[in-house]
Order: structure tokens, then C-alpha cells, then sequence
């Protein structure tokens, strides 16, 4: 889109791609690597300065880890070649595949649904059953009932007790959402049709009773810079995907935001005198994210309003999907598929979070030294998002899903030493 490609932009600018993304497709970094993703949109815009006098009084966050009250854990549904979205026949049901959305989950669900409900409703069916009430599921049946058709939801777990609310929750449609070669040039189209879909849908959901979907200001910080430095290699070992079946390198995963950038808003460099943290370098960009809480709440209702119906089952096997009363299921398992569905090009990529009391009088995001804090309805939010400083590859191939607060403490320090010194100048 921009008539050179991402690389050739970034190293004739000398900017950091981890630098440049903060701030322009999201936390990236929260909902894991989108730090490193998406860069290049911002690269054009951090030409700019912001207004002098824009940026409010920010009350500090009390980051502190004798706060804690909550460590998530939760591993991301990776494929290489991108959500699995095809189509098969269990005995005489039709099963239309809707998982693998690596970081990206919540951010492509409604634009991922729409594709799958857009298989679902060319079979013309009466009835279609949801497997999964994760926020893929969830969408998939609302965008479901929206086009005319009867929706059952057959689930272990409702939304609040899936992998989906251990997530961070912000707009981070190409975090650890595919490689760049096994998923090959035609997905790049699905992913823009799918984010920006998801985009527009999330626009409905902006300024209602308890904010389900809201925008904040998420100010990255570096002490060099931001045009200095070689971009980190973010390597863990030899080789690559296609020798070793597993990536060895941020390198090896595609960014598609360029694709996106005339939608989403840009960074912006912060002068000095508008500067307010104790860090030489800011820039800023509003992010949008999602309330767990009160989004998963209204979608829930939204389904039962429509007179949706939730059937708790757990499956075995695909034979167990004969079991279902539907003849179109759309299936959404999430990372469950590698064992329920044998899908062993699901990669698991290990995410925590770690969540302090609401600070509701705190309105914005920060990254930094790695870290990243965001001030949600629900909670101070705080994740570890490349503390090791291998990009993309954090948590890769990790499937443990237990909290390791040492990781929690680590990322909390961060805050909690920027915050000691905060605002600038005092001393
Ligand atoms: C730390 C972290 C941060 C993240 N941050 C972001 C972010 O900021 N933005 C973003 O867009 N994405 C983010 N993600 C990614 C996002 O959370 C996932 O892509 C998304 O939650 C996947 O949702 P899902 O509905 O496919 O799966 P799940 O949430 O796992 O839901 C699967 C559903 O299937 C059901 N199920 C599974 N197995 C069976 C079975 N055998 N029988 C019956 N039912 C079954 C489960 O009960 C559940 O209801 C993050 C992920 C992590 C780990």
C-alpha cells in the first residue's frame, strides 16, 4: 500500500518496529507481540509531534505487587497458515472450522464469524448449532441469529471461565496470527476482510452504558530514540518453521497492518515540555480495547434476547459432533482443537496477565522496558510482554498454564519504578 515494502521502509528510516508499533495497531504488545507487528503504518506519523498541550494530567498508576489480585494464563491458538476456517462432513453434519486465531481472537471475531456464518447460510439450513462459547463461538452464534437462523451454542464452558477472558483485550488483529510463508499471500485478503469487519462491528458497541468497548491513550516510552538502534532479532534457536516444524524467529511472522492504516489511528511523538513521564522518549496513540466484564455480558444477553440456547456438553472426538441435533455446526474450540480435532499445526504461545484493583481515575495504557499496563473497567491490567526480548517468539511452543508470579513481579516493577519518579521533574 505504501509502494515499498515494510523492511526496506523501516531500515531507511533506522525506526524500531517494536518502537514504531506501540501506539499504532494497538497494544500490540499486550495481546502479546503486536509490538513488533503493524509497524511500518507508523512509521509515516511519528514525523508528527502532537499539539502542544494535549495531553492531560495523567493520575500515576498504583502498581505495586502487593496489588495483585488476579494472574491469568492462557495460551494463544497459533497456526502457521492462519485460522483454520475450511469446511467438512462428520457422518451427515457439516462442520465449518473457526479457530486458530493465534493473538488475533479478539480482535478478527466478528470479521472470522462472518466468513464462517457466510459458508454456514449458502447450505441454507433452518437451525445451525455453535460449538465453543469462547469470543469466537459468541460471535459466531450472534452473527448467526443476525442472519435469520435458530442458534443452539453446545460448550463445556461459557465465556467467563474460557481462554478468551485470560487475554488482555485490545485491538490487536496481527499479533502471532500467522507465518508469513505457510499462510502465503491469499491470507493476507481474508485478514483485511476480516479486521475490517471487525473494526466496523466493534464501532456499534463505542459509547454504551458501561463502556463494553472503549478507547484509551497508550503512551510508549524508550529512553533512546525512537529512530535509533538495530531492530532485535528476537532468535531462539536455529533454523525455521519450515526445517525444524516449529518458528525460530519474529521474523518468520507475518504483519499485515499496513493494509489497514488509512482506519486505524497513528502515533504521535510527544515534545519534550508535553512529556510528563521520567523517560527521555513518549509517543501516543488511541487504542481500542474490550471490557471483558461488560462486553462478554452484553453479547451473552444479546444471545438470549434472540432466544439463543446453550447446551453445556464436552466432545471427545469428532464423531461426538453426530450427537448434535443441527446439521450445519460451526465449530470453535480454540486451542481444544489440537487434541479434540488431532489439529497438530496448533501451536500453543503462552500469555499471562496479571490484574490489580480498578483504578478507574487512570484513563490510559503505557509500554515500556518491555511491560505493559492498561487501565481497564475490570482492572489495572499488567503483562510481561517481552521482558526476554525475543519479540514475537515469547512464549512460543509454551503450553504451561500456570501463573509464575515472579513474572508478574517482574513486569510490576517496571511500572511501579517509572511511577516512583512520576511526573518528570519532581525530585
Ligand atoms: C495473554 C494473552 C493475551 C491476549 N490478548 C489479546 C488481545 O489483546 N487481543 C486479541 O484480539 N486477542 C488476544 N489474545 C488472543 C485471544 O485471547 C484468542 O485468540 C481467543 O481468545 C481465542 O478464542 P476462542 O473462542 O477461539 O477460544 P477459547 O476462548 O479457548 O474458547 C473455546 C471454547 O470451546 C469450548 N470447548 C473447548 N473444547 C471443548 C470440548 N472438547 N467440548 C466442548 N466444548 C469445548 C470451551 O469451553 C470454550 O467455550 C490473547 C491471548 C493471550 C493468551
Amino acid at each position: 500500500m505504501t509502494g515499498f515494502d515494510d523492511n526496506q521502509k523501516i531500515r531507511r528510516s533506522g525506526l524500531k518496529r517494536r518502537d514504531l508499533f506501540a501506539g499504532s495497531l494497538a497494544f500490540g504488545t499486550l495481546g502479546a507481540r503486536g509490538m513488533w507487528n503493524s509497524v511500518p503504518a507508523a512509521a509515516a506519523a511519528l514525523q508528527r509531534t502532537a499539539v502542544g498541550g494535549t495531553v492531560p494530567r495523567l493520575v500515576p498508576m498504583r502498581a505495586h505487587a502487593d496489588q495483585i489480585t488476579d494472574i491469568k494464563v492462557c495460551l494463544r491458538p497459533f497456526r502457521p497458515a492462519g485460522p483454520r476456517l475450511d469446511v467438512e462432513r462428520v457422518g451427515d453434519k457439516v462442520v465449518i472450522h473457526n479457530y486458530g486465531h493465534g493473538g488475533s481472537g479478539w480482535s478478527l471475531s466478528w470479521g472470522s464469524a462472518d466468513i464462517a456464518v457466510g459458508k454456514a447460510a449458502s447450505l441454507s439450513p433452518r437451525r445451525i448449532a455453535v460449538v465453543g462459547c469462547g469470543v469466537i463461538g459468541l460471535t459466531s452464534a450472534l452473527s448467526a441469529q443476525r442472519a435469520g437462523f435458530d442458534v443452539t451454542i453446545y460448550t463445556r464452558d461459557m465465556l467467563p471461565h474460557t481462554r478468551s477472558v485470560r487475554a488482555n483485550g485490545s485491538w490487536t488483529p496481527d499479533s502471532r496470527i500467522a507465518l508469513t510463508a505457510p499462510a502465503g499471500p491469499q491470507f493476507a485478503e481474508v485478514w483485511e476482510q476480516m479486521a475490517r469487519y471487525s473494526w466496523k462491528t466493534y464501532r456499534d458497541y463505542l459509547g454504551l452504558p458501561g463502556n463494553p468497548i472503549d478507547f484509551r491513550d497508550n503512551y510508549t516510552l524508550s529512553d533512546t530514540p525512537f529512530e535509533e538502534g538495530p531492530e532485535p532479532e528476537g532468535r531462539t534457536g536455529p533454523g525455521d518453521y519450515a526445517s525444524t516444524g516449529m518458528p525460530r524467529a519474529t521474523s518468520e511472522f507475518a504483519t499485515y497492518g499496513d493494509r489497514i492504516r488509512d482506519i486505524i489511528p497513528a502515533p504521535e511523538l510527544l515534545a519534550s515540555q508535553d512529556n510528563p513521564f521520567p523517560v527521555a522518549y513518549a509517543q501516543r496513540a488511541p487504542m481500542m480495547m474490550f471490557n471483558f466484564g461488560a462486553y462478554g455480558h452484553l453479547l451473552l444477553s444479546e444471545f438470549y434476547q434472540a432466544g439463543g440456547k446453550v447446551v453445556i456438553r464436552e466432545f471427545h472426538t469428532p464423531a461426538d459432533m453426530k450427537s448434535i441435533a443441527e446439521p450445519v455446526i460451526i465449530n470453535c474450540p480454540g486451542y481444544a482443537a489440537r487434541d479434540l480435532w488431532g489439529d497438530r499445526t496448533l501451536i500453543p504461545v503462552r500469555g499471562q496477565t496479571t490484574w490489580l484493583p480498578p483504578q478507574p481515575d487512570v484513563t490510559y495504557g503505557v509500554e515500556y522496558k518491555g511491560a505493559a499496563a492498561l487501565s481497564k473497567s475490570d482492572g489495572l491490567m499488567i503483562q510481561a510482554v517481552d521482558l526476554n526480548n525475543v519479540g514475537e517468539m515469547e512464549g512460543v511452543g509454551n503450553s504451561f498454564e500456570h501463573a509464575d508470579r515472579a513474572e508478574s513481579e517482574k513486569a510490576i516493577a517496571v511500572f511501579e519504578n517509572l511511577f516512583a519518579r512520576f511526573p518528570a521533574g519532581r525530585g
